[in-house]
């Protein structure tokens, strides 16, 4: 089979245009069929990437205008050809996100999904992608960041040839074009870039790689702890520095990440800021996925289909056993303190218990939901939905400290990931392998570990009782209470959204505001007479005890109101969890536990 040629070109900057050619050399003879992705792996929601494909013509190989039509919101239809067959479109690329494309006169970035027509039948084909530079002057410097393998004559984080053995790896290989900062570092001799577009004054690129090669050289350990074997020949950690802004997305040999500027380190300054913790955790909670959703996968996700939604009811395992490893790779690996882990897991159990969405929705169910739930929150998801992330973290969190404890520290969920990973993992890529079904996640955990984890199945990820964590922590001297403040200010049992007016953007089940009627969307004017702002809420509210009872003037749309509301005590946002080193048993189950 002859490989179906791309070409890509920055052709408008300035109007967020890219060029795009697909030349398939031995079409279908009754006419070709190509379609675009409606979502991108990863990210569980149907984005309709097709969308953006602004204008496109089809050429036979004399360069003639070939017939083609739209049969649906994604798919195209050539008509028969003799010879090659070339598509040419444009794609407006304008979202500064980890999940589409963007491009204008300082950076672009694109994914396969938002860029790449799939001519039908040729799924296994190779894929050969020329990579242009954007003509004029300003452009003399751009280079191209990316995993993607480099055609003869192509020098790496140049402009040419990139070559993919199907049209799923290519796919899966984000591509960062302009000038950006590089450094390289070998993690078991495996060679991992940091590029990072976007201005960043001061930037520590030597701190940042000797922080990441602790991270990935733990990551690799937990997996092969024998061999010390990465996964992938090379790996790169691609982030685009904003003002503000929050994600990433994982792919099998690098990550796309978008975070703010501020959290990068500064050469001189070696504290360890929020920002730059967040950061790390970012960057450790895609390389997790590497193994983990990458190469271990449910079955659901054994090969995508691109068309459509696909279900699993597993992504408590893949996203919230990821997050669960994220922060505790960094404690593990020595980048953050013990304490500074319990701060976050204290946060991580504060934002669970504050949604009554989690005694509606199991972790199973959320995963199955998350292309219409999750992806898609409204002002009442607090209230219906629970996260496969942050609960999915807690849940293995129970998983880990159960195991731990029914097995004398023998035993630990490093042990189901390891066996995950050896069972499902291997060679995903070179060879067809079996995603895993939910009927079998059960019995390997029991086979990874001897113990019994019947119950932490039956509520954590199939029921929606809150998770025995004062109790699970207790053997690892560590003590897990509600971290009330004193003076906390009584409140509405509402989120407030940001700006000018006091505007609510939630109304929690069974809260103060919800009792006396408000809504979302409900703009507060007054409390008892006196004007109400973004900015003066709280300060009103700390006048008055939890209890009280205040008038609140508020429109609905453009009807003023009155509510009589019964203010409610303080939100318990956070968890503190703290350690003691009275019995040396539970000390060393902690070592055991976030030690190396
Ligand atoms: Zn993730």
């Amino acid at each position: 089979m002859k490989p179906i040629r791309y070409t890509i070109v920055p052709k408008h900057p300035a109007a967020h245009i890219f060029e795009v050619t697909v030349t398939v050399a031995e079409p279908d003879p009754s006419g070709q069929r190509f379609m675009l992705p409606v979502w991108i792996p990863g990210s569980y929601m149907v984005r309709e990437f097709a969308r953006n494909i602004v204008t496109l013509r089809a050429f036979n190989d004399a360069g003639r205008k070939v017939r083609i039509e739209k049969t649906d919101k994604h798919m195209w239809q050539a008509a028969p050809v003799k010879g090659a067959l070339t598509l040419r479109y444009e794609v407006y690329a304008w979202d500064m996100s980890v999940r589409a494309a963007h491009l204008d006169d300082t950076t672009g970035f694109f994914n396969g999904t938002s860029v790449f027509l799939s001519p039908l039948g040729f799924e296994d084909a190779r894929c050969v992608v020329d990579i242009q530079k954007p003509a004029g002057p300003q452009f003399r410097n751009w280079r191209v960041a990316t995993a993607l393998t480099e055609a003869r004559g192509t020098k790496r984080y140049g402009f040419g040839e990139y070559t993919a053995q199907n049209y799923d790896e290519l796919i899966d290989h984000p591509v960062t074009l302009g000038e950006f900062a590089l450094a390289t570092f070998k993690a078991h001799g495996v060679p991992h870039d940091i590029v990072i577009a976007g201005r960043v004054v001061g930037l520590d690129m030597a701190r940042l790689s000797a922080d990441l090669k602790r991270v990935c050289e733990a990551q690799i350990a937990l997996f092969e702890p024998r061999s010390k074997k990465a996964p992938m020949d090379r790996y790169v950690f691609m982030t685009q520095a904003v003002s503000d802004g929050y994600g990433g997305l994982e792919h099998r040999a690098s990550t796309a990440l978008i975070c703010n500027r501020s959290d990068l380190p500064v050469v001189g300054r070696d504290e360890m800021t929020d920002g730059y913790r967040t950061y790390l955790g970012l960057c450790s909670h895609e390389y997790f996925h590497t193994w983990n959703v990458k190469r271990i996968k449910p079955a659901a996700f054994a090969t995508y289909d691109l068309t459509q939604e696909n279900y699993t009811s597993l992504l408590w395992l893949f996203e919230g056993f990821t997050s669960y490893y994220d922060d505790l790779m960094l404690v593990r690996s020595g980048l953050i303190k013990e304490a500074d882990y319990f701060t976050l897991l204290g946060k991580t159990i504060g934002g669970v218990l504050r949604g009554s969405g989690r005694l509606k929705q199991t972790v199973a169910e959320s995963s199955f939901d998350a292309w219409v739930k999750y992806y898609r929150q409204d002002e009442n998801a607090a209230n219906a939905i629970v996260s496969y992330y942050t609960k999915g973290s807690l849940v293995a969190l129970a998983f880990d400290l159960t195991i731990r404890a029914q097995t004398q520290n023998r035993k630990s969920l490093d042990d189901v990931m390891r066996l995950l990973w050896q069972r499902y993992g291997r060679d995903f890529y070179r060879g067809k392998a079996n995603g895993i079904e939910e009927s079998e996640v059960e019995a390997l955990f029991t086979e990874a570990t001897g113990a019994d984890l019947s119950e932490v199945f039956a509520e954590g990820v199939r029921g929606t009782r809150d998770l025995p964590l004062e109790a699970l922590l207790e053997p690892f001297g560590v003590k897990l209470e509600a971290d009330v403040d004193a003076k906390a200010k009584p409140s509405l049992g509402a989120r407030v959204r940001n700006g000018a007016d006091c505007a609510l953007a939630a109304v929690h089940d069974g809260g103060a505001a919800q009792k006396a009627g408000l809504s979302a969307g409900d703009v507060l004017i007054a409390i008892d007479g006196l004007r109400v702002t973004g900015s003066n809420l709280d300060a009103l509210l700390s006048r008055y005890v939890p209890g009280a009872k205040v008038e609140v003037h508020a429109f609905r749309r453009d009807e003023l109101r009155v509510a009589q509301v019964k203010l409610d005590g303080p939100d318990v946002s956070r968890y503190k969890l703290t350690s003691n080193n009275k019995r040396a048993s539970a000390s060393s189950a902690r070592k055991r536990w976030l030690g190396k």
